[in-house]
């Protein structure tokens, strides 16, 4: 168990943060501020991307993107601040679909994307130039090229993920998950890449939505048997701290899917998989029965407020892989 923090060790080796939107993009944005653009790649879930206004929409990525320009709205949890809402505003007006908030400024990502993909550049591409336009060091990877699309079956039978999130807001009772194309869907070769790089250090889970957020990524064709394969520890961090998501339906998907919604109940399904589990100082009565799953504990204050709490918890993480050194 390690709960003293140590000055950073930091190899210039490459690490690999997974993630999704707001748990991930927050830890995310910390990483940035302790390692190098070469050293890190994020490789974001795309299964939550879907169609609206004619444009593709990739909130993850977009998440994650804001998060690491310092352009997102902290407050809102999603887009960007200092955002105006007339577009939405104007849409209404001519009777088109209102339910998802696209924001002023946002609308003009939205519409680079759905451009440079409609003239056959690949999401990487796209992610690129956008990151370069934002001035984003690391590199964002989408999980995939191919499209996966989860499905949410409710109490009011299945929903498509942006349904079931944002217009429903989390309220239908949740019985099961799919990811649509998954069985067709390739681990994305820039993230292959770099699971069997010789300099990689960690691979570290994001505080993200385990069912919705992570699993996609893992559920991948070929990418347990990369991450078991990989030399580097791999590192979850708690998206649940005292029993609660701090934000999301993490915690209620939790009850719904039969497990109880604890920091505890998130090491035991990631399972075998893990190395190492980073639990928030609320839940450090937890830390003997994580140890007992054979993964190695670190507790750490992992509520992320501000750029100094993320850069601050990026440290731990990172100083937490670098005291693992054999694999499980
Ligand atoms: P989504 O794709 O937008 O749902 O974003 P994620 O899956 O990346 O993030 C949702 C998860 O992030 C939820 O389970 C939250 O509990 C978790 N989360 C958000 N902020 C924090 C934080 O500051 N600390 C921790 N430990 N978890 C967080």
């Amino acid at each position: 168990m390690s709960d003293v923090v140590e000055p950073n060790k930091n190899t210039g080796g490459r690490v690999l943060a997974l993630t999704g939107g707001v748990g991930g993009a927050k830890l995310a944005r910390g990483l940035a501020g302790v390692l190098s653009g070469s050293q890190l790649t994020i490789a974001a879930n795309t299964a939550d991307d879907f169609d609206y206004w004619g444009l593709r929409i990739c909130p993850d990525l977009d998440s994650v993107m804001y998060a690491l320009a310092d352009l997102n709205d902290d407050v809102r949890g999603w887009g960007l601040k200092d955002e105006s809402w007339r577009a939405g505003i104007a849409m209404r007006r001519l009777g088109g679909d209102e339910w998802f908030q696209i924001g002023d400024q946002d609308v003009a990502t939205h519409i680079f994307r759905s451009q440079m993909l409609a003239r056959g550049a690949s999401l990487l591409d796209v992610t690129e130039k956008l990151c370069a336009g934002l001035g984003i060091a690391p590199s964002l990877v989408p999980m995939s090229e191919d499209k996966v699309a989860t499905k949410v079956n409710t109490d009011l039978g299945w929903l498509d993920f942006q349904e079931y999130f944002v217009r429903d807001q989390c309220e239908p009772e949740v019985r099961g998950l799919a990811f649509e194309g998954i069985e067709s869907a390739d681990l994305h070769p820039a993230i292959v890449e770099i699971l069997e790089a010789d300099d990689l250090d960690a691979i570290i889970i994001c505080p993200s939505n385990p069912f919705v957020s992570v699993d996609p990524i893992l559920s991948l064709q070929g990418c347990r048997a990369l991450l078991e394969a990989a030399t580097a520890p791999i590192i979850a961090v708690s998206p649940i701290i005292a029993g609660r998501a701090v934000k999301g339906p993490a915690a209620k998907m939790m009850r719904e899917l039969a497990m109880p919604a604890s920091a505890l109940a998130v090491a035991s399904y990631y399972g075998d998989l893990l190395d190492g589990y980073v639990l928030d100082e609320l839940d450090a009565d937890y830390a003997s029965d994580v140890a007992a799953l054979g993964i190695e504990v670190c507790i750490a204050p992992t509520m992320m407020t501000d750029v100094d709490s993320k850069v601050r918890l990026a440290e731990i993480v990172l100083d937490f892989a670098a005291g693992i050194t054999t694999r499980q």
